[in-house]
C-alpha cells in the first residue's frame, strides 16, 4: 500500500504517471479540505475534486481544476443576475452567526451563492451538488468521496484527510488594504493572491481527528508527499496532531515544488515566506521534519542533510510523471521502501 498526500496541481500531475511504479489497487490518495468552501449551500472540495477527476479522466488539464470541456450556463446566469440586480459579484461571506450554523464541515467557509465568486461548471456543479446531498442524508465526506470515486471509476482510493472542518485562514499583513482574514479561496481566486500575507491559519485543526481512512492509509505502507504547495495543501493536515504523528512513524518521500528558490506554479513562495520557511526546496525540507528522502529537480543543487534523489521534476505529461514517479521508488529505496513492483512489463 502507497499513500499520496495531495493538493489540487503538483500531485495531481505526478498520480497522472504514478500507476506505471505503484499499482492503483494498491494506492490511497488522501486528499487536502483546507480549501473547501460552501459556495450557495454546496460544499465544494477542489483538491479532492481535482484527483476524483484526474483518476477519472475527466480532469481540464490546462487549468487543472474542474472538467474538461465543462459548460457555466448555470454560473454565467448567476453572473448576469447579480449584475442586473445590482449585486456585488463578492466574494460574499454569509454572516458571522451563519459561520458556525448548518453542517458543521463547512464551518468558516460559508459563501452566499449570489454572484458566484468562484467559477463553477455545469457538470462540475452536478458533483457538488451530489456531495452536499449525500452529507445531508448522514453519510461522512470519506464515504461520500469513495461514492464519487467510484461513480468516475477511479482506479485509486481517494479519501478526504479528514471527516471534520478545517479552514485555511490568510491572515494579511496590518498594512495591506484587504480585510485583516480571508478564506484561502477568497485570496487565491478572488485576489490572485496579492494580499500581502503575515501568517496562514487552519481553523478547526486542533478539534479536527484525521479521517480513519487516511490513518490506515498512512500506517499501512510509505507515503508520498508530491510536489503539492507546503502551507496551503500539506499544511493542513500537518496541523493535525494525530496526523503529524502518523507521519512521523511512516517512511516519507517528499517531491520538491521548487527548483531551488524558483516555484513551478502558483503562490507557495509567498506563503511559505509569511508563514517563516524559506520559499525554496530548502524550506520544504524544513517543512516536512517527518520525511525520510527528496526528489529534487536535476537542476537543483540544494544540500540537504536527508537523502535526495535527482531528475527532471517539470511533470508536461504522463511520460515527465512517470519519470518523477520512478525517482520517488528509487527514494524509497533508498530508505529501505521499495515499491511492490506493479506486475506491468515495462
Ligand atoms: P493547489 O492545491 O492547486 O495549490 O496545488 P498543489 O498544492 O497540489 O500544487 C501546487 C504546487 O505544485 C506549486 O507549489 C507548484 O510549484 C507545484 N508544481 C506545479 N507543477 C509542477 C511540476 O510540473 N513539477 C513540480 N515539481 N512541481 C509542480
Amino acid at each position: 500500500m502507497t499513500t499520496f498526500l495531495s493538493g489540487g496541481t503538483g500531485t495531481p500531475k505526478l498520480l497522472a504517471g504514478a500507476d506505471s511504479v505503484f499499482d492503483s489497487a494498491e494506492t490511497t490518495v488522501v486528499a487536502n479540505t483546507g480549501d473547501d468552501v460552501e459556495l450557495g449551500g454546496l460544499l465544494v472540495c477542489p483538491d479532492v475534486d481535482t484527483v476524483l477527476f484526474e483518476q477519472g479522466d475527466l480532469l481540464d488539464r490546462e487549468r487543472w481544476w474542474g472538467i474538461a470541456d465543462d459548460t457555466t450556463e448555470t454560473h454565467d446566469e448567476l453572473r448576469a443576475l447579480a449584475d442586473a440586480a445590482d449585486l456585488d459579484a463578492g466574494p460574499r461571506y454569509l454572516p458571522d452567526e451563519a459561520q458556525t450554523a448548518g453542517r458543521d464541515l463547512a464551518d468558516w467557509r460559508r459563501f452566499s451563492g449570489v454572484g458566484e465568486f468562484m467559477e463553477i461548471g455545469d457538470r462540475d456543479r452536478a458533483v457538488h451538488l451530489t456531495r452536499t446531498s449525500l452529507l445531508d442524508e448522514g453519510h461522512s465526506l470519506t464515504e461520500v468521496t469513495r461514492t464519487l470515486a467510484g461513480a468516475l471509476d477511479a482506479p485509486v482510493d481517494v479519501v478526504p484527510m479528514s471527516d471534520d472542518p478545517v479552514a485555511s485562514i490568510v491572515r494579511t499583513d496590518a498594512q495591506s488594504d484587504y480585510a485583516d482574514e480571508m478564506h484561502f479561496q477568497e485570496f487565491w481566486v478572488a485576489h490572485r493572491a496579492d494580499p500581502a500575507v503575515a501568517d496562514v491559519d487552519f481553523r478547526g485543526a486542533d478539534a479536527a481527528d484525521p479521517s480513519p481512512a487516511a490513518l490506515d492509509a498512512i500506517a499501512a505502507g510509505p507515503v508520498v508527499i508530491g510536489p503539492s504547495n507546503p502551507v496551503t495543501s500539506i499544511g493542513p493536515m500537518v496541523a493535525i496532531d494525530a496526523l503529524r504523528e502518523a507521519l512521523r512513524d511512516a517512511t516519507v518521500v517528499a517531491v520538491s515544488p521548487f527548483v531551488e528558490d524558483e516555484v513551478f506554479s502558483g503562490p507557495a513562495a509567498k506563503l511559505m515566506d509569511a508563514v517563516g520557511y524559506d520559499p525554496s526546496t530548502r524550506g520544504v525540507a524544513a517543512a516536512y521534519p517527518f520525511a525520510d528522502a527528496f526528489v529534487l529537480d536535476e537542476a537543483d543543487g540544494t544540500d540537504l542533510d536527508r537523502p535526495v534523489v535527482r531528475t527532471d521534476t517539470e511533470m508536461a505529461d504522463e511520460r515527465d510523471a512517470e519519470c518523477v514517479a520512478e525517482a520517488v521508488a528509487d527514494a524509497l529505496e533508498l530508505v529501505g521502501r521499495a515499491p511492490e513492483p506493479t506486475g506491468e512489463v515495462a
